[in-house]
Parts: C-alpha cells; sequence; structure tokens
C-alpha cells in the first residue's frame, strides 16, 4: 500500500506517528525549510476537549503520543470595552508552537518519527494523485478541498502575530473583543516564556493593507507591557467540508474544516483526525464516523461566530460582565458535562439577528 501525507503540521505529523506505529510505510511532504521562521504560542482548553480527559494524558494512552506543554494554563483574563471577567483553575495547557527549538508541539512530534520528512518539497495534488493509494491531505488551507468543490468559506482573516519581551506570567492568556480595532475577531496574549510572550491580533474581512490601520489602533488602545521586537503577518480561513474523504484523498486539521471558526482552535482536533486517518488508512476505522463529534462542534462553533459577528461593544461589555457572575462560572467550569458547544442552542437567537 502507498501513502502520502502532504504537510508536516500538527494534523500530518499526527498521522504520521500513528501509520509508523501500525507498521505503514508512507512518504511525508513538506512545503517548508526544516527551520521554519514561524514561531508562536497557542493554549487547548479543557472545554473544547470533546473527550472531557486530560489532553496530554489522553493523547499518551490513546496515540501513544507523548506531549510536554510549556505550561498549564491556570487563568484566562477577558476584556472587552468596559468589562472584564477573570477565570482561574485548570483549564488547559499553554504549548509553544513552529520548528524553532525542541519544546515546540511539532517538534515533540517530529522527535518520535522515524521517518524522514521531505522538506522543501511543495506537492501539487496533480502530481502524486495517481501514485498513491491514499493521499492524506494536511496542508492546513482549503486550497485543495476548493479545488474539489468540498469547502464552504466560514471566516477570513488576517492575523498579526507580534514578540514581545518583558516579564511574562507563563499560566495565563489574556483576550480582548473590541470591535473598534479587531472588528469580529479578537486579540490574545499568550506567553513563550517567563521573558517573552506573543501578541496575536486577529482581524476579519479586511485586506492585507489594511491590518496596519487595525495594529496601531490597537496598541493605542492597549499598551503593550515590554518591548515589541517583531511581527509576522498570517491570512487564516475557516470553512465546512461537505465530505472528508475524496477519491483516494483523506482530509485532516485544518483543511478538513477542523478549526472552529470562533476562536481559530484547532490543535487538538488536528491531532485527533490525524491519529484517526492512519486508523482508517490501517484498520479499517470509519474516518467520518469517528470524526463526527468534531464535525457537530465545528457546526455549533458557528452560532458562537454569528452571534459575536452580530454584536456591537455594548453587547459584547454584557456579555463579559455576565460571564463574570460567580454562578455562570461554576455552571461551566465546575460542570464535568460543559463543552464549549453547550451553548449553542441560546446562542441560534442571537445569530439570527
Ligand atoms: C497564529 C495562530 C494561533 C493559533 N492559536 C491556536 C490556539 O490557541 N489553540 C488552538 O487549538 N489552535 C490554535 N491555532 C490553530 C492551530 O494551530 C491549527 O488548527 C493547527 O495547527 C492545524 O494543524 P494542521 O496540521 O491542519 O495545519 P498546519 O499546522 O498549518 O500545517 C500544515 C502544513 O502543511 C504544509 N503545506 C501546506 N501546503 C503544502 C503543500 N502543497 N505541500 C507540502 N506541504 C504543504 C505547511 O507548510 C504546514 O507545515 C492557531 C493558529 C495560528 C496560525
Amino acid at each position: 500500500m502507498k501513502v502520502a501525507i502532504i504537510g508536516a503540521g500538527l494534523a500530518g505529523l499526527s498521522c504520521a506517528h500513528a501509520l509508523e506505529n501500525l507498521k505503514i510505510d508512507f512518504n511525508i511532504f513538506e512545503k517548508n525549510l526544516k527551520h521554519n521562521y514561524l514561531e508562536y504560542s497557542i493554549c487547548t482548553l479543557k472545554l473544547q476537549n470533546l473527550f472531557r480527559k486530560d489532553l496530554i494524558k489522553h493523547v499518551k494512552k490513546s496515540m501513544d503520543l507523548k506531549l510536554k506543554p510549556l505550561n498549564e494554563l491556570h487563568t484566562i483574563e477577558m476584556y472587552s470595552q468596559n468589562s472584564s471577567f477573570q477565570i482561574c483553575g485548570n483549564l488547559g495547557y499553554i504549548f509553544p508552537r513552529g520548528r524553532f527549538h525542541k519544546n515546540t508541539l511539532e517538534q515533540q512530534i517530529i522527535c518520535q518519527l522515524k521517518t524522514p520528512i521531505d522538506y522543501n518539497s511543495y506537492m501539487e495534488m496533480d502530481h502524486i494523485k495517481d501514485e498513491y493509494d491514499y493521499i492524506v491531505v494536511a496542508t492546513g488551507t482549503s486550497k485543495i478541498p476548493k479545488k474539489y468543490n468540498l469547502w464552504t468559506n466560514t471566516f477570513s482573516a488576517y492575523t498579526r502575530i507580534g514578540k514581545v519581551v518583558g516579564n511574562c506570567r507563563t499560566d495565563l492568556i489574556k483576550m480582548w473583543f473590541d470591535k473598534d480595532f479587531c472588528k469580529n475577531g479578537f486579540v490574545y496574549l499568550i506567553p513563550n516564556n517567563d521573558k517573552e510572550c506573543f501578541v496575536m491580533l486577529i482581524v476579519d474581512n479586511i485586506s492585507h493593507e489594511e491590518l496596519d490601520f487595525y495594529w496601531k489602533k490597537f496598541l493605542d488602545a492597549i499598551p503593550l507591557n515590554g518591548i515589541l521586537v517583531s511581527t509576522f503577518d498570517l491570512y487564516q480561513n475557516t470553512g465546512f467540508m461537505s465530505d472528508l474523504i475524496h477519491e483516494n484523498m483523506i482530509f485532516i486539521g485544518n483543511s478538513s474544516g477542523f478549526c472552529d471558526n470562533f476562536l481559530g482552535f484547532g490543535t487538538m482536533a488536528a491531532i485527533h483526525s490525524g491519529y484517526a486517518a492512519a486508523q482508517h488508512i490501517g484498520n479499517n476505522l470509519d474516518y467520518k464516523e469517528e470524526m463526527e463529534p468534531q464535525m457537530k462542534y465545528i457546526k455549533n462553533m458557528n452560532y458562537y461566530r454569528k452571534a459575536i459577528d452580530n454584536m456591537d461593544n455594548k453587547d459584547l461589555d454584557l456579555l463579559i460582565s455576565t460571564l463574570d457572575k460567580p454562578l455562570l462560572k461554576r455552571l461551566i467550569y465546575k460542570n464535568p458535562f460543559f463543552h464549549m458547544d453547550t451553548m449553542a442552542p441560546l446562542l441560534k437567537k442571537f445569530s439570527k439577528k
């Protein structure tokens, strides 16, 4: 059997690791160089985890994948123009990302692989489609799904990521929702270590040129607690997939639409879908059935997206101050049955406004 994986991001690497455990040979192609300059941090939230299990223990037990975070996430602070909200507890994990140093999520998985990655190899589907029995599409973009008419776009945004040097708490993330400087997107501040953090501004429906304008507005409104040493920009989009398997292609990670369009979180789904695709190839597991709860979650998160799109700054103040109510906090964070998408039915009302 001949298997190719296009893309050595989180989804492609997780699939590669699972295929190795199943003793299935494969080729894995990555368009970028081995040492990629992109560097940032991400968090995984317990509330997002459809398994309601500890992510680290879950991937170790079920996928034999060892992951070590930068830190546990203990505090989230959220701000709107005139309200704020803080939640503390065992909320999830923070991980460094990229291929810059050995502690990043990608590099941790690469260290557990034996198969070499074919770096600097941009793969076009047409060049390899007939050569392989299975092609796992893990490109992190909608380009291939769009080519096969499988994609419906739901959110597009430019993101500017700035590295800030200054004292930094390694267990805290901060988020801002403010229509003036991020439209329907948001800003978040996340640590890289105790001396550095990343600030990410996500603004939807703008051109790349307009990002400078929103970045300046943000910096004028929220002065950074440190020195901004570098920035880079990314374009991201999320969407729904009509089919996860098409001909000999299996779509995983962001290119299968498994990134929610409310916060743009897709780390856990990338790892899970990579593992499930390998089980489909090697163990006859039904990939589509396995990923059905994830598909449902992504569709439910779309109600959050639509609700936020319909809010103005006053609505955001009300939302943030409501989230700060102790009873609601207990209901959300101490309730083992509560997932991020549990509130979706309530939000349908706002999303139709
Ligand atoms: C700035 C930022 C912040 C984020 N924050 C969070 C967060 O806090 N929490 C969270 O859960 N998620 C977050 N995410 C989303 C999360 O990172 C993604 O959902 C996850 O990385 C998806 O993994 P993937 O493997 O599908 O795609 P990627 O990680 O994007 O990997 C795709 C890979 O494919 C390669 N590639 C593309 N095309 C080709 C080709 N034709 N040939 C060969 N190689 C190709 C790319 O170079 C890349 O290495 C964030 C994303 C970004 C960009």
